[in-house]
């Protein structure tokens, strides 16, 4: 894709902060690029595309995305390769689901070249950011809010968006602690449990807190309806595997469209793993548990790719999940594949790496 870089203003921070970071410790979301980029939707159109240095927004206390949630993000993530180049991936795809979800909350589109754009130049001008040791990688945060100062409740007109950066390390935890969630819901059918959308996840935080007040790390969400099926855990897709086939949840509206869900799917499938996408079952898990059947249980996502859990809660009794040595772990292997692929060590056979 070409990117019309003459559109875009360009004011560069005086100094940059980057020898004030810690690239050997990087926590998660608490350092920030010296850039950012912004562009207004005014009038019907995207305007006033610039890169500025990372800094705060002067906001009206009338602000409506601050009184009724139109409010979108993505989260997605670069790499370097050996050769210092910086890397992508399947940023089109976060493109596409933003769009997505503006559209369910109402917002203003984003045409694929002023989200591009603005990210490659972004890019282009915190490259030193993108860290390149093992393990870490710059974390992209591309959102959306609504800015009329109107207190009716309505669309908003205007809308802004930015992206900025953050370098972010390895992840290390240990395995969670799942809780199956079966008062709570984090959405339901006709809902917004596709978008990513600000209010999905200032609802599913209470919820949390309770569970982790009990002892458990995130909660496994069930369906609005019946609390009966498996939908997704904690803000990943959640996957299984039961008798040797990588079982995963099928999309419907309260489910949000993981990239990483969609890759692993791909990946698994070329490694002969047979895949289905269905309706899994609280009572279907429990018993697999038990009976050996369903030997692995995780979630996915681009923070951490994969996150085998080690125990699942259910009506307050604990399911403990066995132990794996890598490569005896389809989650494992599977990640493996895919952080080779989008660290450019791998062959890029589906295009994924920009
Ligand atoms: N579900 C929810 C609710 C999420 O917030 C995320 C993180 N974006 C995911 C699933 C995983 O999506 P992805 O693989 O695109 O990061």
């Amino acid at each position: 894709m070409t990117t019309d870089l003459l559109q875009i203003e360009l004011r560069k921070a005086e100094r940059s902060r980057i020898q004030e970071v810690d690239f050997n410790n990087l926590p998660f979301g608490k350092h920030f690029s010296d850039h950012m980029f912004v562009a207004d939707f005014v009038d019907g159109q995207w305007q006033n595309q610039q890169i500025v240095p990372f800094d705060n927004f002067t906001l009206s206390p009338a602000l409506s995305s601050l009184h009724y949630g139109q409010a979108i993000f993505e989260g997605m993530k670069a790499f370097k390769n050996e050769a210092g180049e910086v890397l992508m991936f399947r940023p089109l795809d976060n493109v596409k689901r933003m769009n997505e979800s503006a559209h369910r909350m109402c917002m203003a589109t984003l045409p694929e070249d002023v989200f591009m754009g603005g990210l490659e130049a972004l890019l282009r001008v915190d490259a030193d950011w993108v860290p390149s040791t093992p393990g870490s990688s710059l974390y992209i945060r591309p959102y959306m809010f609504a800015t009329d100062t109107y207190l009716g409740v309505a669309p908003s007109k205007t809308y802004r968006f930015c992206i900025f950066t953050c370098p972010v390390g390895q992840y290390y935890s240990n395995p969670p602690k799942l809780k199956v969630e079966t008062d709570y819901i984090r959405s339901a059918p006709g809902g917004t449990g596709f978008a990513k959308c600000a209010g999905n996840y200032a609802g599913s935080l209470y919820p949390t807190l309770l569970a982790q007040q009990q002892g458990y790390d995130q909660l496994i969400w069930t369906d609005a309806v019946e609390h009966k099926y498996i939908e997704e855990s904690g803000t990943m897709n959640i996957m299984f595997v039961i008798d040797g086939k990588l079982v995963t949840p099928a999309l419907s509206d309260s489910i949000l469209r993981g990239i990483t869900r969609d890759t692993l799917i791909k990946i698994a499938k070329t490694m002969g793993i047979e895949v289905e996408e269905r309706k899994v079952s609280i009572a279907e898990v429990v018993e697999g548990i038990g009976n050996g059947r369903l030997t692995e249980a995780f979630g996915a996502g681009t923070a951490v790719v994969v996150s085998p859990y080690s125990l699942i809660g259910f009506n307050g009794q604990d399911y403990m999940l066995p132990e794996h040595a890598p490569s005896d772990s389809i989650a494992l292997k599977l990640k493996e594949q895919l952080d080779a692929i989008r660290t450019g060590k791998a062959d890029d056979s589906f295009g994924w790496v920009y």
